[in-house]
């Protein structure tokens, strides 16, 4: 990426956000409001190490949490750590010309206001279907599993104008795989053994920065 020839050429760094971007499962807080934090926690568990198909552990997930208050939801950004380095692995990608976006199995209700203050340039999460400004239990519209999120990947960087060799993914969980396979690096952060088996590279420690050596970007 750092070669003279292709210094300028736009590049897409493609974030997971659950135990990635951030240091949380956001599903798990919100399953506090519910009492339902053990069983939502388990099954989180067993989703990211690829023991149970995602889309699916998601929709029993949710489930759990119906009769949760919308304000409560919106609530839990408050409570959401931001993962050591972002902020400079932001301002490092922008920096070179590059795009930095995430994708989530979590939810638009705490994604939209974090990628915002961070200043992503593009995002994308599952949503809850809400009535009465209560969660009935319920996802709206189709889930971001493994394989929507290698679509996204491909989808922005045709959109961005990025050559799919160029493109990063990093995450932590089965549900990553997809756009790891699709990018042209894969960096598995603190992740399960699946992901780091079959990762590029394999970042061990909690610091985002370490992407930034890793692109070159730094030092
Ligand atoms: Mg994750």
């Amino acid at each position: 990426m750092t070669s003279s020839t292709s210094a300028r050429a736009p590049f897409l760094v493609l974030l997971d956000v659950d135990s990635t971007l951030i240091e949380d499962e956001v599903i798990e807080l919100i399953a506090d409001y519910a009492g339902v934090t053990a069983e939502v926690t388990e099954v989180t568990e067993r989703a990211m190490a690829g023991e149970l198909d995602f889309e699916e552990s998601l929709r029993d997930r949710v489930a759990l949490l119906e009769g949760v208050s919308a304000a409560d939801v919106a609530s839990v950004v408050d409570r959401v750590v931001v993962t050591d380095g972002v902020p400079e692995l932001v301002a490092g990608v922008h920096e070179a010309g590059g795009y930095i976006a995430a994708v989530s199995g979590g939810f638009h209700e705490i994604l939209d206001e974090l990628a915002e203050r961070l200043g992503l340039d593009r995002w994308r999460a599952n949503r809850f279907e809400v009535s009465d400004g209560k969660l009935t239990g319920r996802v709206s519209g189709p889930i971001i599993g493994r394989e929507a999120k290698r679509e996204t990947l491909l989808e922005w960087a045709e959109e961005l104008g990025v050559d799919p060799t160029r493109t990063v993914a990093i995450g932590d969980g089965a549900n990553d795989l997809g756009m790891m396979s699709a990018a042209g690096l894969s960096v598995a952060f603190d992740a399960k053994p699946v992901v780091r088996e079959q990762a590029h590279v394999s970042l061990p420690d909690r610091d985002m920065r370490q992407v930034l050596h890793v692109l070159g970007l730094q030092g």
